[in-house]
């Protein structure tokens, strides 16, 4: 698919390009992402991302953030069952929210809770 993008910057016809690298900090933490797709600009070099990769480059940040408080915790056992408790301090923040969605995301529990 052809797409006719003009430079914002200088006005040239863009050309479709798969090698953009962009550089963005998470956390203070710089992360290059590189092969992403969009155009460039043959005069100035001023380069589009395209919708796709933008998304993916978003996705590809995302993971690299981590919360600013995590709470250690030692999973138990309680009646031949594992039991994970929940920090008082999340607890809290819950109110009065009693169910919970729970799958596994790699490694980590992740609990939606409404
Ligand atoms: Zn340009």
């Amino acid at each position: 698919m052809n797409k006719e993008i003009k430079c914002i910057v200088c006005g040239t016809q863009t050309v479709e390009v798969r090698d953009i690298t962009i550089t963005s900090t998470v956390q203070g933490r710089e992360i290059v992402i590189t092969g992403l797709t969009g155009t460039r600009c043959p005069n100035c070099l001023e380069q589009y991302v395209d919708a796709e990769s933008s998304r993916r480059a978003l996705e590809i940040a995302n993971k690299f953030r981590k919360p600013a408080i995590i709470f250690k915790r030692k999973i138990t056992t309680s009646g031949g069952r594992r039991v994970l408790g929940i920090p008082e301090e999340i607890d809290r923040a819950l109110g009065k929210k009693e169910n919970a969605d729970i799958w596994l995301e790699g490694d980590k529990i992740v609990a939606e809770v409404y």
